[in-house]
């Protein structure tokens, strides 16, 4: 391809652009009526002054924090543990091992709980029939326990909490020995468990749900198959957050360090069209998909938890290895991996027994109950919050190029139909930084012009914030960034 031909197709992809981003909204030339269009149309927005901002610390959220119990969490991790193997493959029939037993276990403690909140919680067996195929040598039934708290004010706005009850050894198809899976993914089932049963004692305004998969350790069946159940019933999902191996403390390496979660989350959505993926390259947002926003979000809520820090990963999951949260990406949903800071690979998918010295086996000495507990409060205070915020704003847009402001645009909410929505906050902050920087409170604004900050120079961002003060992730303008994208929108078809 000669120069002017790059050139001619290098303008064409920007003269696109320029009509993406500037669709619906008259184009702007110059400062002043960049200062114009800072007011919107008196049908969609307040125009009155901004409202002071909402209170952005939570008491409530510590509350949640404070609730979650070590001892309760060893009682079910103990629980889990004793079922011998929760092998996908093991026997599904014996009332005391195998993952059969494991599940009508799991089932009955989501059934208890909700019998102690009035019956809030929906509870069932969501199945999955999977063919023979590498990991599965025969016809498997692939069984997630689910239990669903159904939101009062937006309940087609789904929060998940993921981990996955099955275990294994060394041998991936050995459904006999035992295999007692605590770290890996007691742990995290654990953590969904005293998510239920702590949440479960409030009201939020967004579905919550509770989810203990099956068959990871055979290829994700189990994430596959709930991602593809929430596909089938139209649940908006705004994060997944999945726990898998969250509760060990001493590294491989003999570190220890029981202050820090790992969150990894992918940069861009594996759902991108070409178009999207051609804008990005114009405007950015390589590592700004809903995703890594849901992944920022829980770093800003470890600010509830005493003694934890979030180490972001800008990574889908660990190098080259698995998690059920990518198969809610493959599905188009938000979702990240939670996981402990120091993995110790003697205690994950190993036969239990000592060779030269080394005690092999994921076993219950290996798990932290006091660091456990920090985890699974990251979970509840990330889950509490985004469920009484309203959504992250729809329609997302942004314009600026050769001016020396920024505009972000937004569909208005009505405020009819949200009636906890105070208003929006504006983010921005350099290219090269991890975390959201800047903020700015505009109201019930659906425009806002930030005068002096150059385009090029940042990336911005719009959250939703409720009368109580709580937001939701920052959203990235575009189809990048959409956290609900359209069914035939440039995001993929995903989200819906
Ligand atoms: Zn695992």
């Amino acid at each position: 391809m000669t120069v002017s031909q790059t050139n001619r197709r290098t303008r064409t992809v920007l003269a696109c652009l320029a009509a993406v981003l500037l669709a619906a909204s008259p184009a702007l030339s110059g400062r002043a009526s960049a200062r114009t269009a800072d007011r919107s149309p008196a049908s969609a927005v307040d125009t009155g002054a901004v409202l002071p901002a909402p209170p952005d610390r939570q008491p409530i959220l510590r509350r949640i924090a404070d609730e979650v119990s070590a001892d309760t969490l060893e009682a079910v991790l103990t629980k889990l543990v004793s079922f011998g193997t929760r092998s996908t493959l093991s026997d599904t029939t014996s009332p005391t091992r195998g993952i059969g037993a494991a599940r009508r276990w799991i089932k009955g403690r989501m059934d208890t709980l909700s019998g102690r909140c009035g019956g809030c919680l929906r509870v069932f067996y969501q199945r999955n029939v999977v063919a023979p195929q590498r990991r599965i040598p025969d016809t498997t039934d692939v069984v997630n326990v689910v239990a669903v708290q159904r939101g009062t004010t937006d309940p087609d706005r789904y929060i998940l909490i993921t981990g996955h009850y099955d275990s294994r050894v060394t041998d991936v198809l050995n459904d006999t020995s035992d295999a007692p899976g605590a770290d890996d993914d007691g742990s995290g089932v654990a953590a969904v468990l005293e998510a239920a049963r702590v949440l479960s004692h409030y009201r939020f305004g967004a579905t919550v749900v509770y989810a203990a998969l099956a068959g990871e350790e055979q290829g994700l069946f189990g994430g596959k198959g709930l991602a593809g159940y929430a596909k089938e019933h139209g649940w908006k999902i705004e994060a997944d957050l999945n726990n898998d191996i969250i509760g060990n403390i001493e590294g491989i390496d003999g570190i220890i360090d029981n202050t820090t979660a790992r969150v990894f989350s992918e940069g861009t959505r594996p759902d991108e069209s070409g178009r999207t993926a051609r804008i990005r390259r114009f405007t950015g947002g390589e590592i700004d998909s809903p995703s890594r926003e849901v992944a920022r979000y829980v770093d800003r809520m470890s600010d509830y938890v005493r003694n934890l820090h979030v180490m972001l990963i800008y990574r889908l999951d660990r190098f080259g290895r698995g998690g059920d949260h990518s198969a809610f990406n493959d599905a188009g949903f938000p979702a990240v991996r939670i996981t402990e800071r120091n993995e110790n690979y003697h205690r994950q998918h190993q036969d239990v027994r000592i060779e030269n010295g080394i005690h092999y086996g994921d076993v219950l000495s290996g798990v932290s109950f006091p660091y456990l507990r920090n985890m699974a409060a990251l979970n509840l205070v990330s889950m509490a919050s985004m469920a009484w915020a309203p959504p992250p704003p729809d329609g997302v847009r942004i314009r600026g190029a050769v001016q020396p402001s920024t505009t972000l645009e937004w569909q208005a909410e009505d405020a009819s139909r949200s009636p906890d929505l105070a208003g929006y906050r504006v983010y921005w902050r350099p290219t090269t930084a991890a975390r959201w920087e800047k903020s700015v409170w505009v109201g019930r604004a659906a425009r806002h012009t930030l005068e002096d900050v150059v385009i090029d120079n940042y990336t911005f961002g719009v959250a939703a914030v409720s009368k109580d003060g709580f937001e939701s992730p920052v959203e990235f303008p575009g189809p990048v960034g959409a956290f609900f994208p359209a069914p035939d929108s440039a995001g993929g078809g995903g989200g819906r």
